[in-house]
């Protein structure tokens, strides 16, 4: 028998079970790699339902009550008397997601002693001190695939919102109407350069949703792209992100959070770009730093900032993002659709079968484990 905390967001404000706008989801048999979609013995929820918040979790209280498991489920996780504090000491068990945070500081898994998985429901484990898991033999996994394509298309939103300036225009479709206020910053995007930084399987597919916009494409990552990729979808590759990000009108961050990345997007490298460039960041927001991100918008260095992570998460009511001008951000949700929502709840069932049954978790899952980074977390998070 084990304990497991699961922190998820706070259900509707309208009450749980929302209405839903659609009766069904379509049905992905498999990720564009090739490799397979979660695989557990079976699901006790309806592809299609809201599974990410307290009411939802996960769709796997039946699957902890017929294993005689202790199951947790809070959305109260930050400070010293957060139920997740409290419940911390005795759980094996602590399952998360990206969008609402449990941070796993050093602090708080050294009073989780017994602690023996931390699951990431989604993709990007940064919330968890992975040194920490390292030497304490802790394994760390996530849903990897399960929300990329997810993410690559708000990502593709994001950026058509910032160059065609959609969110003023929206506005002065609800109230009022000049045409001129609309379009005086209104771009078309075909012709212009577009950097990615990682093209991992976020990246890949944003690259593929890109290249039918007729422009001119970059990217960069520590592992360089096939030269028949790179010919297919007329890729312009850079050795490092500085190179890239002086030579682009759009910038999309799609690293993962570590020591490599963090405040990547610094004042030194916003101002080493095009006047009037765009980023869109729907990595890690501390993949950037916040207030010089702030200034370049105000100065016009940057056209627009947009993405959809933040730190912290949540973000208090003074963090500078939620007021800097010409910004197209949303709370962190691009990742958590309720199609993606479907998918990474059944690859957090899958490993935690693996977990219980002592059966190996598909190495593409893990992110740390027997003491060192392991599958994608040896690919992705590479010193
Ligand atoms: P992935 O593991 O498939 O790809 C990561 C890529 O980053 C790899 O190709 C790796 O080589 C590259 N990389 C690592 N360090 C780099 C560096 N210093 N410079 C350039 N490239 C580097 O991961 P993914 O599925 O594409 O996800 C990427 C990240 O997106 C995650 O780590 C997570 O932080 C974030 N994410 C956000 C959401 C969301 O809801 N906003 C959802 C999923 C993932």
């Amino acid at each position: 028998m084990a304990k497991c905390v699961m922190v998820l967001y706070p259900d509707p404000i309208g009450g749980y079970p929302p209405k839903y706008a659609r009766d069904s989801i379509p049905a992905i048999r498999s990720y564009p790699d090739g490799s397979t979609v979660p695989s557990p013995s079976r699901i006790d929820f309806t592809p299609g339902e809201l599974l990410g918040c307290v009411s939802g979790a996960l769709g796997l209280r039946k699957f902890f009550d017929e294993g005689g498991h202790e199951l947790v489920v809070t959305s109260d996780k930050d400070g010293p008397d957060s139920v997740f504090e409290r419940e911390l000491p005795d759980a094996d068990i602590v399952i998360s997601q990206p969008f609402w945070p449990a941070y796993l500081t050093k602090e708080r898994m050294n009073k989780a002693r017994k602690l023996k998985l931390a699951l990431t429901a989604g993709i990007g484990s940064d919330h968890v001190d992975l040194e920490v898991a390292q030497g304490r033999g802790i394994t760390v996994a996530e849903a990897t695939y399960s929300n990329s394509i997810s993410v690559a298309e708000h990502t593709v939103m994001q950026i058509l919102a910032l160059v065609r300036n959609f969110v003023p225009s929206h506005r002065w479709a609800i109230d009022g109407w000049n045409i001129a206020d609309c379009v005086e910053r209104a771009y078309d995007l075909e012709g212009m350069d577009v950097g990615i930084i990682a093209a991992g399987r976020i990246g890949r597919a944003v690259l593929r949703r890109l290249a039918p916009f007729d422009v001119n494409l970059h990217y960069t990552d520590t592992h360089r792209l096939s030269p028949q990729v790179e010919a297919e979808l007329n890729l312009i590759f850079h050795p490092d992100v500085e190179s890239l990000a002086r030579s682009v009108d759009v910038v999309s961050i799609h690293s993962p959070l570590y020591e490599a990345t963090h405040r990547m997007f610094n004042e030194k490298m916003l101002s080493s770009m095009r006047r009037g460039s765009y980023i869109i960041n729907t990595a890690r927001g501390e993949e950037t730093v916040p207030e010089a991100i702030a200034a370049a918008l105000k100065s016009g260095q940057l056209a627009g900032y947009a993405g959809d992570v933040w730190y912290p998460q949540p973000p208090p009511p003074d963090h500078p993002w939620r007021t800097m001008p010409n910004n197209a951000m949303t709370p962190h949700v691009s990742g958590t659709t309720l199609s993606a929502q479907a998918r990474y709840a059944a690859g957090t069932r899958e490993i935690l079968e693996c977990f219980f049954a002592g059966t190996p978790i598909r190495p593409e899952y893990l992110i740390v484990e027997g003491g060192k980074l392991a599958g994608t977390g040896a690919y992705s998070y590479q010193k």
